[in-house]
């Protein structure tokens, strides 16, 4: 362990909920010793998708539009920090506090959802609820740019579950 992840380590870091970093962010405790937090990925991001987040790493800001996987941020990285092999594991879910699932019409995300992903199953006597296939989803974030409530969060799967997209 370096000294870098170490005092990582003590402060805690792997116990928080992993960040959604740019498209090609090596694992969290790598990235967080190889990112120099030089922003240069998220001057370049062509969907201007990327804020720089706590000390200056750089994440995918919340609900600022899709990611077009277009590569551009791990070319412009040159700590080794982006690289393009590594497997993109996010997967878009509805929260409790979707409007859907409190008996308010909504279908804002599907609408947005490029792939298919979302279908609005009717439940008797309720409102249609939003189910996210995560065959289907790529985890671009176009829906959680839409949803007007936020109600969109992302997880990971395992890794032997999913390859890039
Ligand atoms: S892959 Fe392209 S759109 Fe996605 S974060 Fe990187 S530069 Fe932005
Ligand atoms: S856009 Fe948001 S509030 Fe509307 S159905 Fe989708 S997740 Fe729910
Ligand atoms: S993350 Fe992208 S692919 Fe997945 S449900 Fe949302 S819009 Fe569709």
């Amino acid at each position: 362990m370096t000294a870098h992840s170490r005092r990582s380590f003590l402060r805690g870091r792997f116990d928080e909920a992993p960040k959604m970093r740019p498209f090609g962010a090596v694992a969290p405790a790598q990235f967080a010793d190889l990112c120099t937090s030089c922003g240069d990925c998220i001057s370049a991001c062509p969907e201007a998708i990327l804020i720089s987040g706590e000390r200056g790493l750089p994440e995918i800001g919340p609900a600022l539009g899709a990611c077009s996987f277009c590569g551009v941020c791990i070319a412009a990285c040159d700590t080794g920090a982006l690289t393009d092999d590594q497997p993109w594991l996010w997967k878009a879910t509805a929260k409790s506090t979707c409007l859907s699932l409190n008996a308010v019409q909504c279908r804002t995300c599907q609408d947005h959802c490029d792939h298919g992903a979302i279908r609005f199953q009717l439940q008797t006597g309720g409102c249609a609820q939003p189910h996210i296939d995560t065959d289907l989803c790529t985890g671009c974030g176009g829906c959680a740019a839409a949803c007007p409530v936020g109600a969109i969060q992302f997880t990971q799967v395992t890794p032997q579950m999913e390859t890039r997209p």
